[in-house]
């Protein structure tokens, strides 16, 4: 299963290419933040039914938990337009990074899936695909293979969307 690691690294590229030019360290860090806070569920759902609403990967990983985590997150900490963010954008942006949470663990053959739509249906949804299971329980292997497929990438993404857009904003900036 992916790690805070991975998630957090993942939004973190999401906030450097999609928040207002130049990302902040603000915008980037609250987006890999939002990315990784569905995990939340783990304090509470020990021993919890897969039905349940507040199950692993069932709510916290919702879209609609998404939409709402992404508006009250923007709300509260991109109100002021001195962040060079407009609450709106930056509700997409954190949204984004809260769905991407769901959309790495549903590469993974962990649990029995996500419940995209909690509370109003508690189907899991998995990809054909799941790369980043666990591969008969080798968990240095996962990681290893987690670390490759995601957490580096997302790395490198997230370098080159904060030094391109940076740099893109300077002239704009000192105007
Ligand atoms: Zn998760």
């Amino acid at each position: 299963m992916p790690t805070p690691f991975s998630h957090a690294a993942v939004g973190f590229a999401i906030g450097a290419w999609t928040a207002p030019a130049p990302p902040s360290t603000r915008a980037c860090v609250a987006a890999a933040a939002c990315a990784a806070l569905p995990d939340i569920d783990v304090l509470w759902s020990s021993g919890l039914p897969h039905s349940s609403p507040f199950a692993h990967r069932a709510l916290t990983h919702s879209v609609l938990f998404a939409l709402c985590a992404a508006v009250a997150v923007a709300a509260i900490f991109f109100r002021n337009e001195r962040w060079h963010a407009s609450p709106t954008r930056m509700a997409l942006v954190l949204g984004l990074a809260l769905l991407s949470h769901s959309f790495l663990d549903a590469l993974s053959s962990y649990s029995l899936g996500i419940a995209f739509f909690a509370p109003f249906s508690e189907h899991r949804f998995r990809f054909p695909w799941t790369p980043l299971g666990r591969p008969a329980g080798m968990i240095v292997s996962q990681l290893m293979l987690e670390s490759l497929l995601v957490f580096l990438p997302a790395l490198l993404i997230a370098w080159l969307g904060w030094r391109i857009r940076s740099r893109r904003a300077v002239p704009a900036a000192s105007a």
